[in-house]
């Protein structure tokens, strides 16, 4: 049989993947070792795509030309290792994805901010009357999306996972925001390894096309001597360095494509904390290059809603401000989240830890934090990093114990702020989950 496609994985993007490739034409099966949740099954029956779910069959797998593998499969399991000795060409759902789309990709990955910045893009696109698709980590799949809707544009956010198993596949825009250590695990404890991985994004860039980075990012500034592109390269920083990007002049960030400079104020930006100056620049570069008229790009930077579980400033309880950034599973997140505190903190902080080194916030820990509330199934090493440098540390086991610890510690005026630093699997499902019971058991008190 040829042109048969194999998906390993059936969940958002190994369906879609499925669906589209059923739609090209090509015989499909899908195959997942766990469980396929109901509604990827009833598709893949509308579909009539073969699948199997609990095991592997390898008689069927390994007959395919082209193996379709969800990012969260391991290189290292069994099917994968079976694969790859068969000499079985492995690719992403992306990679797949961009062989049967025309629409113009603005790409964007880096260790954090992928998000935040996605949907602001996406919301800018929106706002210019352009027929834009959000994809990649957030809402349906890009797959999916190609197979079913009719894009001009798609914005997409790119984990290091999917980069992996991406090698024609081009961006128009490709953003990358910065590379700090996240993920070892999955790359062999080698930051060479997870940093070779985000510079995929710049393969195949074409002298039309931009590549646009953090110029304050020390590892991307190392390595862009090694990215070999004809793209046109667009720096963004938070110093007063004009550049062909964005830069700071005063109170204000200007951008500067060609010879076009659109400017505006720090202070209107929706997005507060430096972290998200980055992701605004980002944002506004890729709005100039596709040349978005510069009133709405800067109606959709003064307006954009943000991103839930992202520095959500949600409610104020007796002049006290709660403030829902559970999507911070790593140091460098926090760090962001603490530095763009004005009034004192009460931290809420811990989780599974990734082998994180919290020596790095403890200047910013001095100076913000006047109490931290410890929510984890194990607290030795917070309590190691941090005990005798912030006066007051609770314990807490749930989130309800957490908030109302977090809130007989606070006075008006201050900020409880959930920013883990760490993974939520010990009490959690996962960071919404964590995120929603914050704010559930907030809205209680
Ligand atoms: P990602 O999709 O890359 O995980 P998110 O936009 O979901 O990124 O944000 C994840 C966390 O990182 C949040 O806590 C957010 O406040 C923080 N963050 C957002 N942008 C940046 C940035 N440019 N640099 C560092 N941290 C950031």
């Amino acid at each position: 049989m040829d042109r048969r496609i194999v998906v390993l994985g059936a969940g958002e993007s190994g369906t879609g993947a499925a669906v589209l490739a059923k739609k090209q034409g090509f015989d499909v099966f899908v195959s997942d070792f766990g469980k396929i949740k109901d509604v990827y099954k009833e598709i893949l029956y509308n579909y009539e795509i073969d699948w199997e779910e609990g095991k592997h069959t390898e008689r069927h797998i390994l007959n395919a030309q082209e193996v379709i593998k969800s990012p969260g499969i391991s290189e290292k399991s069994d099917i994968v290792i079976a694969v790859r000795k068969k000499g079985i060409h492995v690719i992403s759902e992306i990679e797949f994805a961009g062989r049967y789309t025309q629409a113009k990709k603005i790409c964007i990955t880096g260790s954090n901010g992928k998000t935040t910045t996605t949907t602001l893009i996406h919301h800018m696109l929106r706002k210019a009357g352009l027929n834009a698709g959000l994809a990649g980590n957030v809402g349906k799949s890009f797959a999916m999306q190609v197979a079913t809707e009719n894009y001009e544009y798609y914005v997409i956010e790119l984990s290091s996972f999917q980069l992996d198993g991406m090698y024609e596949f081009k961006a128009d825009i490709a953003i990358l925001l910065n590379i700090t250590s996240d993920h070892l695990d999955r790359y062999d404890y080698n930051l060479q390894n997870y940093i070779d991985s985000k510079l995929r994004i710049s393969r195949n860039l074409s002298e039309d096309d931009f590549f646009v980075y953090c110029s304050d990012d020390e590892i991307t500034i190392r390595e862009l001597e090694r990215i070999v592109t004809k793209a046109k390269q667009l720096g963004f920083t938070i110093k007063e360095n004009k550049q062909q990007g964005a830069y700071i002049e005063g109170d204000s960030m200007k951008i500067e494509v060609d010879d076009d400079v659109f400017e505006m104020s720090l202070a209107e930006l929706a997005l507060k904390g430096k972290h998200n100056t980055y992701n605004s620049m980002a944002a506004g570069i890729a709005g100039s290059v596709l040349k978005i008229r510069k009133p709405i790009i800067r109606e959709s930077l003064m307006d954009f809603a943000g991103v839930e579980h992202r520095l959500e400033r949600f409610i104020k309880v007796h002049g006290i401000e709660f403030i829902n950034d559970s999507k911070a599973t790593n140091v460098n997140s926090t760090w962001y989240a603490l530095e763009s505190m004005a009034t004192p903190v009460i931290w809420i902080a811990g989780g599974t830890d990734k082998g994180n080194d919290y020596s790095e916030l403890t200047d910013l820990v001095k100076q913000k934090v006047k109490a931290l509330v410890c929510l984890g199934v194990d607290n030795s090493k917070l309590h190691k990093a941090f005990d005798g440098i912030i006066p007051e540390i609770a314990d807490a086991d749930s989130m309800k114990d957490a908030v109302q610890a977090a809130y007989k510690l606070g006075k008006t005026g201050d900020v409880v702020l959930l920013s883990p630093c760490c993974a939520s699997f010990d009490l959690f499902e996962n960071y919404e989950d964590r995120g929603r019971q914050f704010k559930k058991y907030v809205r209680e008190l």
